[in-house]
């Protein structure tokens, strides 16, 4: 057996050789391909299991799924299926294919096919690898592209001059590849980023996938990725008036590293990059994009609302409570806040904006509405205004511990009854 394949972890290897052989046994072939042995090449652990099929991959995944008591979900319109195991490993399967492209940036025709067929449909050479997964000959290493060479040359190479034509979110994905494995573009590869850049490429594909790209692209290398499209100028193509201030990404992705859920990331350097967009032109970002809600608040959220903010901060007088500082920012999510933040520079409102987000943002008094009513405060609006009353003295320093808090709160439903 090839010694990249033994180079798998040996659970995985048992698992992907059993679905050699259930492919075999239905007559079919099985491949593992794309980013998995592309990481075996380069010696990484790939966190991705992916099987091509030449037959019915959805009938081998469900053989899998019967074995192992696992789960199996399919997706008939794209012949392919995912298979989660009990002990959470997935296998992603697909039934090799054919594309023919009618139309730029529209989906292809897709036909049954041969390996080779679907190898030469992928977008990097790099990507176009499949190691034999049949019982009699497992390990086989199919490079019909020099997908090696490239590996030792270190270099994002695509297959064919209208590969970026043919679907435009590779350009996305030369920019991402690159950046992940610090290889250069080859030339006539570069050559066509230009001009698919020049030629607004990126205007022909949907929403939905061009902002699943970029999302990929920025959640990996949030300040890089931003500057690499800048650099091949193809952030324009992603959305007219977008801009990088590379010393704003470079505070934000500090401030990130402990601020921000993963699946948010992106959308914090997005709002960055809108920096110059008017409030509707961000409306329209993100309906073109297509991004979920939480991410359109960041964006949105990141321009008038925030200003309105800062301009709110600005009125404050130099002697204003914390709490007062909190009064105004409140209303603001901790992303968009620290995307706000990355973009002031130093000064008396930065650092209160930075006290709030790291200090006081979380605070709650320890006491709650139901403890209050306990208390002797009359139910409604007054209980709300007693806990809103505990958290500024928590923020003020003027109560530190739970006693003097509870004494607090005896006076203030004193005073509210
Ligand atoms: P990652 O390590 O980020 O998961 P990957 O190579 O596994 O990278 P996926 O997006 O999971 O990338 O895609 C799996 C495979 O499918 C790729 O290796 C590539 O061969 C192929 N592929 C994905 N997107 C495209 C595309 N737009 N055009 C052609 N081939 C693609």
């Amino acid at each position: 057996m090839n010694s990249l394949l033994q180079s798998l972890d040996p659970a995985d290897l048992q698992l992907v050789l059993e679905c050699g052989e259930l492919a075999a046994a239905r007559g079919f072939r099985a491949f593992l391909v794309g980013g998995a042995v592309r990481d075996l090449v380069l010696g990484l652990e790939s966190p991705d299991i992916d099987v091509l099929v030449v037959g019915d991959a959805i009938a081998v995944a469900q053989d899998l799924a019967r074995q192992h008591d696992g789960e199996v979900l399919r997706h008939h319109a794209f012949q392919t299926a995912t298979v989660t195991l009990r002990d959470g490993r997935r296998i992603d399967f697909a039934t090799a294919r054919s594309e023919t492209y009618s139309k730029p940036g529209i989906l292809p025709e897709v036909t049954p096919g041969t390996l080779e067929q679907d190898l030469e449909r992928r977008d990097f050479t790099i990507n176009t690898m499949a190691l034999a997964l049949h019982p009699d000959g497992p390990g086989e290493l199919f490079d019909p592209c020099e997908g090696q060479e490239d590996v030792r040359g270190a270099q994002v190479r695509f297959l064919h001059e209208q590969s970026f034509s043919d679907d435009p979110t590779r350009l996305l994905r030369a920019l991402r590849f690159a950046l992940r494995l610090g290889y250069r573009i080859e030339s006539r590869t570069a050559t066509g980023i230009r001009a698919a850049a020049q030629g607004e490429f990126l205007g022909d594909i949907s929403g939905a996938r061009l902002g699943r790209e970029f999302g990929k692209l920025l959640s990996e290398q949030p300040v890089a990725g931003a500057a690499a499209l800048q650099e091949w100028g193809l952030l324009e193509g992603v959305f007219p008036g977008l801009d990088v201030d590379s010393g704003r990404l470079t505070r934000l992705a500090e401030l990130v590293e402990s601020e921000a859920p993963d699946e948010l990331r992106p959308w914090m350097t997005l709002a960055l990059l809108a920096v110059h967009l008017a409030p509707q032109e961000r409306w329209d970002l993100v309906r073109r994009l297509n991004l979920p809600r939480e991410a359109q608040r960041i964006v949105v959220d990141s321009g008038e609302p925030w200003r309105l903010a800062l301009e709110a901060l600005n009125q404050l007088s130099v002697d204003a409570p914390p709490s007062a500082v909190a009064d105004v920012l409140d209303v603001l999510s901790a992303e968009v806040l620290a995307v706000g933040v990355s973009g002031v520079k130093e000064s008396s409102q930065r650092d209160a904006a930075l006290r709030y987000l790291h200090e006081h943002r979380q605070l709650v008094p320890d006491l709650d509405g139901a403890a209050i009513l306990e208390l002797g405060c009359a139910d409604g609006p007054a209980v709300g205004d007693v806990l809103r009353a505990l958290r500024r003295a928590r923020i003020d320093g003027d109560v530190t511990d739970p006693a003097s808090e509870r004494t607090l709160a005896e006076r203030l439903v004193r005073e509210a009854n």
